[in-house]
C-alpha cells in the first residue's frame, strides 16, 4: 500500500464536475476581479463563522500583515506568539516593522497563557495565538489576559476553520482573524487565497481599503496607503462551491482522527492529539493536521516511509525562533521538546480508513519490534 502525505490532485478530483462548470462559467463571464461571486463567498463565509464581516485577501499571510496594519501596529511595538508556527505569523509581524515576542506552548502544542505575562513590556500591544493543527486555543483565558493587560488579541486562525471553543469559531474572539485557502487546508483552492474576518465594522472598512490599493470600496477615492491583496473572484466562485462541503469534510476528519486515536491509544510511546470528543471540554477540533509526538521519531519515520507512508515535520521541523538566519535571540525548551519528538501523520479527505488502519498498523509494529 502507498499512502502519500497529501494528494494534491484530490483538491480538484473531489468536485471536479462542478468545479469544471463553474471555473469555464466564470472565466466566460469576464468576472474576474471583486465581482458578485467575490461578495457571495464573503458573505456565506461570514454568516459561516457567525462574525459580521468576511473579507477575501490574496492569502493568509496577508490577512496576518492587515490585520496589524488595521491595528496601526508598527516599528516600536512587540507582538507575542507561539514559536510553533508557519514563519508567516513572524513574517507578518516584522513586514509592518514590529517585533516578535514568542511565548511557550502547552501539551496540545498552542500557545500557554501561562506563559504569556511574563513576556509581556510597554512596547506589547497584540496576543496572537496560533489556532494550530484545527484547534482553537482556550480563548476565555486568553482574552481575560489580554483585557487585563489592555492588549489586542488577533488570532492566526490560518488553520482554524470550523474549529470552535465554546461553540465560537476560530477567528472570530479577537480584533480579526485569518483563514488560509492554501490547496492543503481545510478548505483548499487551487493556489492561494485567504480571508480576514472581524466583529468590527471599521476594522473592515480599514481592510477593505487596505487590500485594495487604500480606495474606498464606494467611491474609488484614495483613503490611505494601501497595496493589492485582493481575492481572484474565480478562487472565490470555486471556495463558494467547497463552502458547501466544508462541514462532511470536517466530519470525516473527525472520524479519521478517532480512528487513528482507537488504533493508536494504547501505545505509551506515542502522544496523540485530543481525540473529537463531544465538546464537554470546549473543544470542537478539525484535524487540519494530525500531529503526534513520538519516542524514537526520527526512526519511527523512516519504517513508516520504507513502508510507503509519507509523513512530515512541521515547518520542516524548527520552530520560528531555531533558524538562526532570523537571528532571534530566545530559548524555549518546551517548545523545542516538542519539535523534536512531533511529526505529522497523512490526515486529509482523501484517506480511505483502510488507509489510515496500515498507517496505524506499521507503528504499532515499529513499537512492538
Ligand atoms: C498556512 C498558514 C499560514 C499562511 O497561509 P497562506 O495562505 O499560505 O499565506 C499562516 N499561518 C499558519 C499557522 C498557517 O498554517
Amino acid at each position: 500500500m502507498h499512502v502519500p502525505f497529501f494528494r494534491y490532485p484530490h483538491v480538484f478530483e473531489q468536485y471536479q464536475t462542478e468545479m469544471e462548470a463553474e471555473l469555464i462559467r466564470v472565466a466566460r463571464s469576464g468576472a474576474y476581479i471583486m465581482q458578485e461571486e467575490l461578495r457571495r463567498f464573503e458573505d456565506q463565509l461570514a454568516e459561516y463563522c457567525g462574525v459580521r464581516h468576511a473579507i477575501g485577501v490574496g492569502n493568509a499571510t496577508d490577512a496576518i500583515e492587515l490585520n496589524l496594519r488595521a491595528a496601526d501596529i508598527g516599528p516600536g511595538d512587540e507582538v507575542i506568539l507561539p514559536a510553533h508556527t508557519f514563519i508567516a505569523s513572524a513574517g507578518a509581524v516584522k513586514s509592518v516593522g514590529a517585533d516578535v515576542v514568542f511565548a511557550e506552548i502547552g501539551p496540545d502544542h498552542l500557545i500557554e497563557p501561562d506563559d504569556i505575562e511574563d513576556r509581556i513590556t510597554d512596547r506589547t500591544r497584540a496576543v496572537m495565538p496560533t489556532q494550530l493543527n484545527g484547534r482553537t486555543a482556550d480563548m476565555d483565558r486568553l482574552k481575560a489576559l489580554s483585557e487585563r493587560h489592555g492588549l489586542l488579541l488577533l488570532e492566526d486562525s490560518a488553520q482554524g476553520l470550523g474549529s470552535r471553543f465554546n461553540g465560537r469559531m476560530a477567528g472570530t474572539f479577537g480584533a480579526g482573524g485569518v483563514y488560509s485557502f492554501y490547496p492543503a487546508k481545510t478548505l483548499g483552492a487551487l493556489g492561494d487565497a485567504g480571508a480576514l474576518v472581524t466583529n468590527d465594522a471599521e476594522w473592515a472598512q480599514a481592510v477593505l481599503e487596505l487590500r485594495d490599493h487604500g480606495r474606498s470600496p464606494s467611491t474609488g477615492e484614495i483613503r490611505r496607503w494601501g497595496r493589492n491583496s485582493r481575492l481572484d473572484n474565480l478562487h472565490a466562485a470555486l471556495l463558494l462551491l467547497k463552502l458547501q462541503h466544508l462541514d462532511k469534510e470536517i466530519a470525516t476528519r473527525r472520524e479519521l482522527a478517532a480512528r487513528y486515536h482507537d488504533n493508536l491509544k494504547h501505545l505509551d510511546a506515542l502522544l496523540l492529539p485530543p481525540p473529537p470528543t463531544g465538546e464537554a471540554d470546549g473543544h470542537f477540533d478539525v484535524y487540519q493536521n494530525y500531529e503526534v509526538e513520538a519516542v524514537d521519531r526520527d526512526r519511527l519515520r523512516r519504517h513508516l516511509e520504507d513502508n510507503g507512508i509519507g509523513t512530515i515535520l512541521q515547518w520542516g521541523g524548527k520552530a520560528v525562533h531555531e533558524f538562526d538566519a532570523l537571528g532571534i535571540d530566545q530559548n524555549l525548551p518546551r517548545t523545542e521538546a516538542v519539535m523534536r519528538r512531533s511529526f505529522l501523520l497523512p490526515m486529509n479527505t482523501s484517506l480511505a480508513v483502510e488507509e489510515i488502519d496500515y498507517v496505524s498498523e506499521k507503528i504499532v509494529e515499529f513499537y512492538g519490534a
